[in-house]
This record gives C-alpha cells, sequence and structure tokens, in this order.
C-alpha cells in the first residue's frame, strides 16, 4: 500500500482535485492500479446536502455515494470508478467515533482527537488503499485551515506507521503576481510549506500554481527556503485546457519523482500518454460549435453544474467542436422574453433539481424547445418537468404537475409510495426514499435512445426521490411522448422521447456521471451532433 497525499496552501480553489486526478492518470499510465480519494473538512455527514450554490454539484458514484465534486474530477481521469469509500468528511468520522464510544467500544478510555480521530481517519484511508498499488489522498481545504488539522495529524503519523518508502507528501501552492513589484512572490509559498512543517509534515514535492511558468531562479529560491529539491519544484502556470495537466506534470517528471520515493517502478509505455496528447490537440484544432442553453437555478456557483458541462465537452473536443455552454437562470424566464433568450441556442438542456424555485421558467423553455423543434435534452427534474409541459399543454391535464411542488388533481410526477393513487390530495407526508446510484434500464427497440445507445440495456447513475407516474403513461403515449427506457427493476419510467421532433429526450438519470474525456458519452455526442446540424440555420 502506497500513499500519495495531497494538501493545499496559500488560497483554496488551486485545483487541487484536477491536480490529483492528473497525477492518477499519470501513475496508470506508468502501469499501477490507482485510486483517489479526498478527505473533507467539513462536518456534515452526508455531503449531499449541500446546496450545490455552496460547494458545487453533489457528485453521485456508481454504488450511490452523494460526495463532493472532486471525485468526479477523479473519475474523468482515472480508468476504474470511484464509490462511497473514496469520500471521507469529518463529520463521518467523528459520526464513527461517537457511535463506537456508544457501544462502549473504547472500553472506559477517554476518547480524544489522538488517538481516537486519527486512528479512525488512518482506517478509512487504508481500507480504500488495501485494493490498489497507490492511492492519492486529497485533503480539502488550506493548511492553517483549523477543522482539517486532524487530517493533517493523521497523515502525519502514516509516514511513521506505514515507513517512508509507502508515503509521499505534495504540497500546492500559489505564487501571486504583484503588479506593481512586476514580480511572483514566493513568500505565501515559503510560510505555507513553514506552517506545514510546525505540523510536522515536510512536503517531498511543490505544484506551485501561477499566471506563468517558474524562472529557474525563482525554482531555486523556493528550493532553498522550503527544503524541497529543485527538481521537486514543479512549475503549474495557468492553462488553457485542464487535459494538459497530466502532460505537464509529466514533463517535469512528477510520476518518476513519485515512484522513485516510493520505490516502485516507473515504465511509462511509449505511448500511453498518447490518447491525452490526441485530446489537447483536438481540443485546440476544434472550430466553433453550437450554443447550448443550460437551463438551471444554481447560478451563483459556476460548479453547480461542473459534470454536465464537462460532459458537452467532452462530446464536442470528440467531434472537433467548440461548445459554449450559457448558463440561464430559469427564475429569469418568462412568456415575454423566452423567445429573445433562446432564439440564439442551437440546443436547450433542462438540468436537475431540487424544490420548486424557477421550475415555471424551465417549463416554459421547455414548451419552446419543443414547439421550436430545437434539439432538447432533459436530466432528472428536466425530464419530470417535460412530462409536465406535455401533460399541461398537449394532453390538455389542468394542473399537471409533480407532488414535490404541489397538490394536484393531476400528480403526473410523485412520490413512489404515492403512485399508487392517481390523487396527491390524499397525502399529507413529506419525504421518501432515493433512487441512488447506478440502475439497468431497458431501452425500447427502435427508439432513438436504443439507437443512441446501440444496446438494449444500459446502465446510468440516479439521484432523485420522485417519478413519473405510471397512470399518465396511456394518456401522454396517446398525444406521442413515448416511454423508450424503464428500469429492469421496478419498471419506473426512465426515459421519455417525441418521435415526432428531430430530438427531444428526457432522462431520469444523470448521464453526466458517466462521461469521460477520453470515453465520451453518447447520449452527449448524439445531441451536440444534432445542434451541430443547426448552425447554419440558425440566426446569429
Ligand atoms: N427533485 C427531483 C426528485 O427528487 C429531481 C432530482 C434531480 O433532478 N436530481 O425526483
Amino acid at each position: 500500500m502506497h500513499y500519495v497525499f495531497i494538501t493545499g496552501g496559500v488560497v483554496s480553489s488551486l485545483g487541487k482535485g484536477i491536480i490529483s486526478g492528473s497525477l492518477g492518470a499519470l501513475l496508470e499510465a506508468a502501469g499501477h492500479t490507482v485510486t483517489c480519494m479526498k478527505l473533507e473538512p467539513y462536518i456534515n455527514v452526508d455531503p449531499g446536502t449541500i446546496s450545490p450554490q455552496e460547494h458545487g454539484e453533489v457528485y453521485v458514484t456508481q454504488d450511490g455515494a452523494e460526495t463532493d465534486l472532486d471525485l468526479g474530477h477523479y473519475e474523468r481521469f482515472l480508468s476504474s470508478n470511484l464509490g462511497k469509500a473514496n469520500s471521507v468528511t469529518s463529520g463521518q468520522v467523528y459520526a464513527e467515533v461517537l457511535d463506537n464510544e456508544r457501544r462502549g467500544d473504547y472500553l472506559g478510555a477517554t476518547v480524544q482527537v489522538i488517538p481516537h480521530i486519527t486512528d479512525q481517519i488512518q482506517s478509512k484511508i487504508e481500507e480504500v488503499g488495501k485494493n490498489f498499488d497507490i492511492t492519492l489522498v486529497e485533503v480539502g481545504g488550506t493548511v492553517g485551515d483549523i477543522e482539517s488539522l486532524p487530517f493533517l495529524e493523521a497523515i502525519r503519523q502514516m509516514r511513521i506507521k506505514l515507513g517512508v518508502k509507502h508515503v509521499v507528501y505534495i504540497h500546492l501552492t500559489l505564487l501571486p503576481y504583484v503588479k506593481t513589484a512586476g514580480e511572483m512572490k514566493t513568500k505565501p509559498t515559503q510560510h505555507s510549506v513553514k506552517e506545514m512543517r510546525s505540523i510536522g509534515i515536510q512536503p517531498d514535492i511543490l505544484v506551485c500554481r501561477a499566471e506563468r511558468n517558474l524562472l529557474d531562479k525563482e525554482r531555486a529560491k523556493i528550493s532553498l527556503f522550503t527544503n524541497v529539491p529543485q527538481q521537486a519544484v514543479i512549475s503549474m502556470a495557468d492553462l488553457d485546457s485542464i487535459y494538459r495537466i497530466p502532460l505537464v506534470l509529466a514533463e517535469q517528471k512528477v510520476d518518476e519523482q513519485v515512484c522513485a520515493s516510493l520505490g516502485l517502478s516507473c515504465h511509462r509505455q511509449p505511448g500511453s500518454l498518447q490518447a491525452w496528447e490526441s485530446l489537447v490537440i483536438q481540443e485546440k484544432s476544434a472550430k466553433k460549435g453550437p450554443r447550448i442553453g443550460l437551463i438551471g437555478k444554481y447560478c451563483k456557483s459556476k460548479d453547480a453544474y461542473k459534470s454536465l458541462i464537462e460532459a458537452l465537452k467532452h462530446a464536442s473536443i470528440h467531434l472537433e467542436y467548440e461548445v459554449e455552454v450559457v448558463i440561464i437562470d430559469s427564475e429569469s424566464l418568462n412568456e415575454q422574453n423566452v423567445d429573445d433568450t433562446l432564439q440564439g441556442m442551437q440546443a436547450i438542456i433542462v438540468a436537475g433539481g431540487f424544490g420548486e424555485r424557477g421550475v415555471e421558467g424551465k417549463i416554459l423553455a421547455i414548451r419552446w424547445a419543443r414547439e421550436k423543434s430545437r434539439p432538447f435534452l432533459g436530466i432528472c427534474l428536466g425530464m419530470q418537468l417535460a412530462v409536465i409541459e406535455f401533460c399541461r399543454n398537449v394532453v390538455g391535464l389542468d394542473g399537471a404537475c409533480s407532488s414535490e411542488f404541489t397538490k394536484s388533481k393531476n400528480p403526473v410526477v410523485g412520490l413512489i409510495e404515492e403512485l399508487k393513487t392517481a390523487d396527491s390530495e390524499t397525502r399529507d407526508t413529506m419525504g421518501g426514499t432515493m433512487r441512488l446510484g447506478a440502475c439497468i434500464d431497458i431501452l425500447q427497440p427502435d427508439s432513438k435512445i436504443h439507437q443512441i445507445y446501440d444496446s438494449d440495456k444500459i446502465s446510468e447513475r440516479h439521484r432523485h426521490r420522485y417519478e413519473v407516474n405510471p397512470l399518465y403513461v396511456e394518456k401522454f403515449q396517446e398525444y406521442g411522448l413515448v416511454v423508450s427506457g424503464r428500469a429492469e427493476e421496478g419498471g419506473f419510467i426512465d426515459i421519455v422521447e417525441l418521435p415526432e421532433h428531430p430530438w427531444f429526450i428526457g432522462c431520469q438519470f444523470h448521464p453526466e456521471f458517466n462521461s469521460k474525456p477520453l470515453s465520451p458519452h453518447p447520449l452527449f455526442i448524439n445531441l451536440v451532433q444534432n445542434a451541430c446540424q443547426d448552425l447554419n440555420n440558425l440566426p446569429e
């Protein structure tokens, strides 16, 4: 078992997750089995409860964990998928220790941060690490945060416990450029490393984020003050594409240095980075592509729809187009402005979400895409709203709605348990169980979705409580909205499409979680392809 711990200093948001994933890709290319995990200092037991406005999207793993978006970065760079165990929050660690204490497991000992919390953290890390040659462990937050101290203490102890050949510490810092001095400043990095050393961790490798590459004299100075060898001071300038990061790390031999410290071989096969190199070339040579309107309501954070935007990027790079994703706040849409706002979009995506806010604007956008024959993809809530819109405006079902938002005499979307009755007025309890993680769907032969996936069975990830009400299927199918995919287990309505429309699909799952840059998702490829067909026919 070998561990690479990645910590951050100076400021947050330096891209530790992307660097961890990129290094993972490199170590895989060097012939090792690799996984990544994230230690989150916050106290929430369940990252799924944090608003995307606050902390970016909630990422969903195959085994149904709701996690931090960094797990998405890891999965997109690694060949293997991750699971529940790869995301650990302080809250989970404390909850487990408190449970142990209540059960009397500590046999009357005083329960303390050291050793009880730190031991629990280590056992969670080792649980993941036992199945891989190398485990990359990212510690969330920034050195100096009170909350991350138990994690830093736990990873400090691990080198003593496992031996120097089993642990590498990488520290990511920022070199700010001070305009008035005309210089990139190394002092914050020096302080950050000093802070790490005061905790007992001497970083082995420093990754320095900056506007431009490090000069030799800057590298020498950082090395001198931080006690990190010069070749281990890695320059990571702002890049035009995150997919260049594995290549930039490879140029500076970070993989070789990590493997050497761990006593592992580093046989990068010739051509093993070829796929990343081609991707970067393709991205660079991409021609101007479609503009896609992403209708959402979590518009304050640019990371709220991270995987969706990445999936669109993967598909368009594959097609050698540069897609432009325009995030449109559904709350700002109304009957008067919907046409002007959406006219310039070559496709419309209505994203997932929870709660009533912004729902009517999304329904307006769906109606617009349906009536104007513009390619439309509804994801999760987006699919539920597509059914609602169709039932209201085509089938003529008065007040058709989801019981998530209101009681209605036509609850075309409802909680699994309440679907047994057509009348949501009879329901007075809230809540329900979430369908979470990978589920198998059976696709309808001759449907568009079957043609896109070219398969009878698919597996996609879900995260929702509500379902399309089967009692209304016959009715809306009669008017032309077709159910083209159902859950193998439970028969839930997971895909709808409009055969009369050039491209109108709603899916109850989140296809974006299964898209990787080196294996773009067929649904997004097909959507972008269709959006491109419109490129010449639309007003600027
Ligand atoms: N709020 C809806 C549900 O719980 C949709 C969830 C989503 O879009 N992820 O079913």
